[in-house]
């Protein structure tokens, strides 16, 4: 069953890959497969979006996201998300947050305003900060270069920090190669990078809704090279806007070949398109956002085919608590962060909030153990 009706299988240019009616059996040797420790095929990914049987796909997430993880912990960080500017050339079709240069609520943070969020995340025990913006056209890489010095020179602390768009960005704007661009930034202090502005790894979704961002294969080569360097990286997908469910497995597809290749994503964050106050949602019309079930189908379909991803995180932050807490038998194993300051997904009206109490609370409840980590994944108290 598709799940929505914007998606269907069949409409899948461009990708290479087609329904899989010849796939004989349906779903069940495929599943089977997967427990057999067989890496699937995108072929068999996108038979799995066929089949009405979530708990049979939960179930199989569940015990491979098990394998992964005997232990029965579930782990989560205590970080902040810091906006250091809302100004961005982008015009992103499916960002509410972005402002065009000259508005009158476009900002760029002062120093002081950063050092103040970072006092108080150390103060409530946090050890990471995750910064992005927006692609200010004036801010190259001395201006980050400055940032990160200021931050590490006052405070120890982790920074996650600048997604391969906004690199690809600061590349473009300083004329600097790429690998010349993240030698800097890491001497400076950069620590890991998000994998924000991912989305759909797919050029033709990417023309549709961002076709003034980097294409896939920007995306990509910015997590090569950063893995190449060891910084590690982590691996986002936003879904349930323009594109087919052939194209939701596409991404997945790159991302398990970029994995194998270098192995520096620590964990895999798939959440989906929020349509408040979007371009995409007032001119194209895309505004029911994913149910559910199609969320916690796509999750659990993506931990049965990234078999070289160790983590996969719930996204309370967009599906509430309750589907956070579900989504832990659906493949994933960590619940992300306590985002003590949230601003992206907030500014398309999505308002959930949790304290580090109340994460501990719905793991504990589902039968796991709590934990806190860092971004490599190692337990951290
Ligand atoms: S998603 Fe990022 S790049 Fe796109 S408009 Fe928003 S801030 Fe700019």
């Amino acid at each position: 069953m598709t799940t929505d009706p914007h998606r269907t299988p069949e409409a899948n240019p461009g990708t290479g890959i087609s329904p899989s009616s010849s796939v004989p059996g349906g779903v069940d040797p495929i599943l089977q497969k997967a427990l057999d420790g067989e890496r699937i095929q995108p072929e068999e990914a996108l038979e799995l979006f066929t089949t009405t049987d979530h708990l049979l796909l939960g179930n199989v997430a569940s015990r491979l996201a098990r394998r992964k993880r005997s232990d029965r912990i579930v782990t989560y960080i205590v970080d902040r998300n810091i906006n250091h500017t809302n100004i961005c050339v982008t015009d992103c079709s499916f960002c509410a947050f972005y402002r065009r240069p000259g508005a009158e609520d476009a900002y760029v943070l002062p120093f002081e305003t950063i050092a103040g969020k970072i006092a108080k995340t150390l103060a409530l025990g946090g050890r990471q900060i995750l910064l992005q913006g927006g692609h200010h056209i004036d801010l190259r890489i001395d201006y980050y270069e400055d940032l990160f010095r200021s931050i590490k020179k006052r405070f120890d602390i982790h920074l996650h920090a600048l997604s391969p768009a906004e690199i690809q960005h600061i590349r473009k704007v300083s004329r600097l190669t790429l690998k010349e661009t993240l030698q800097r930034l890491r001497e400076a202090g950069l620590d890991s990078i998000p994998g924000g502005g991912a989305e759909i790894l797919v050029d033709r979704v990417r023309q549709k809704i961002s076709p003034r961002k980097c294409s896939a294969d920007e995306w990509l080569e910015v997590m090569d090279q950063a893995h190449r360097m060891d910084i590690p990286t982590t691996a986002t997908m936003m879904f349930g806007h323009v594109e087919s469910l052939a194209d939701r497995v596409e991404h997945l597809r790159r991302i398990r070949e970029q994995q194998d290749q270098t192995g520096g994503f620590t964990a895999f964050i798939p959440w989906p398109y929020q349509p408040g106050n979007t371009e995409l949602s007032r001119d194209m019309g895309i505004t029911s956002p994913v149910t559910g079930l199609d969320y916690l189908k796509t999750l659990a379909i993506s931990r049965i085919f990234l078999d070289n991803f160790d983590n996969l995180q719930a996204s309370w932050v967009t599906q509430g608590p309750k589907i956070g807490q579900v989504s832990l038998l659906y493949g994933a194993n960590d619940m992300g962060s306590t985002m003590l300051e949230e601003n992206v997904v907030a500014a398309a009206g999505t308002v959930y909030c949790l304290n580090e109490e109340d994460i501990r609370r719905l793991i504990k409840d589902c039968g796991f153990t709590p934990q806190r980590r860092n971004m490599r994944y190692e337990f951290v108290n």
